[in-house]
């Protein structure tokens, strides 16, 4: 069964008496190509598990299956879930969940797996709910070895930016306080069914085993990220100051200063590193103010 046959997809969905769900940004891969790259690309650990979000019908699972130990598939859809009971039947090493990932709790489901060996993640990822996924899942603090997802081209742009470019997003300061991400390949419109409106790419973040820097307080430090981003036509202090209402201005403006800018400087040219100094400055100020 070729699961990437437009013809096999529609006769599928239409043997289950399904539609295509737009609210669950089903777009399913219809080139074997595409799908075969993407599980040779997502880790290089064929004993290890991968967790794939949104299996679809399962023309991805399988070649997962076909490769890796052990795979674990969160779909939401449970309208989809007998068709993967009929598509991957014959793989055993596939688990498939009725859960939606945003809910799902994902160490208690993994705890298996890791105790066994690597696990990565490997998903063409709906579109309406890419940033939060890949921030569960950053967030998680679960050793993930890689995180490989499909997504729109321009959310690549901005997760693959170099600190401190143009294209550089809070996103992008955030994710590589987790990992180093790297855009793999382009995926054009026409290799979905139904069509999106927008291409696809693929991006691999290998996480860190060791963070590149050590806050005092993480949450200080998306804060920083978070405030330096949303205002980023702000000068640092300005944009600062709009989110840490409980520090004057004159107080951090004296931290940035501290940490070696100008105070006209914007947040966007700053790196993670540059990006935990000043928080840890920050967060040190809020402390002593408490005290
Ligand atoms: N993997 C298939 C492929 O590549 O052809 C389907 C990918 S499609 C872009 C996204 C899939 O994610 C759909 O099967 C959809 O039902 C599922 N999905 C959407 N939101 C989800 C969520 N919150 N949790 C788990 N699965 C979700």
């Amino acid at each position: 069964m070729n699961l990437c046959d437009i013809k096999t997809i529609k006769q599928i969905m239409a043997m289950f008496s399904l539609n295509f769900r737009k609210e669950f940004g089903q777009n399913f891969l219809t080139n074997p190509m595409v799908v075969e790259d993407i599980a040779d690309n997502c880790c290089q650990d064929a004993s290890g598990t991968i967790l794939e979000i949104g299996p679809g019908i399962g023309s991805l699972t399988r070649e997962l299956a076909e490769r890796y130990e052990n795979v674990v598939a969160l779909e939401i859809d449970h309208g989809l879930i007998p068709v993967l009971k009929y598509t991957l039947g014959d793989y055993r090493n596939v688990t498939v969940i009725n859960e939606d990932v945003m809910k799902a709790n994902l160490s208690e489901i993994l705890a298996p797996y890791f105790a066994k060996g690597t696990v990565s993640v490997c998903a063409n990822l709906p579109y309406y709910i890419t940033t939060p996924i890949l921030m569960k899942l950053l967030e998680s603090g679960l050793p993930f070895e890689y995180i490989t997802i499909m997504i729109q081209s321009e959310v690549a742009d901005r997760l693959c930016a170099i600190p401190g470019g143009k294209d550089c997003g809070a996103i992008t300061a955030v994710l590589n306080y987790y990992g180093q991400p790297e855009k793999l390949f382009k995926v054009s419109a026409g290799n979905f069914i139904p069509a999106p409106k927008v291409d696809s790419s693929v991006v691999r973040i290998r996480l860190h085993q060791e963070k590149p820097c050590h806050p005092l307080d993480e949450a200080t430090l998306f804060r920083t990220i978070r405030a330096a981003f949303e205002q980023r036509r702000k000068t640092l202090p300005n944009a600062l100051s709009a989110v840490f209402g409980e520090l004057t201005k004159g107080e951090i403006t004296e931290i940035i200063a501290a940490c070696g800018h100008s105070v006209d400087i914007r947040g966007e040219k700053l790196g993670i590193e540059e990006f935990t100094a000043l928080s840890d400055g920050l967060w040190t100020k809020i402390q002593e103010k408490k005290a």
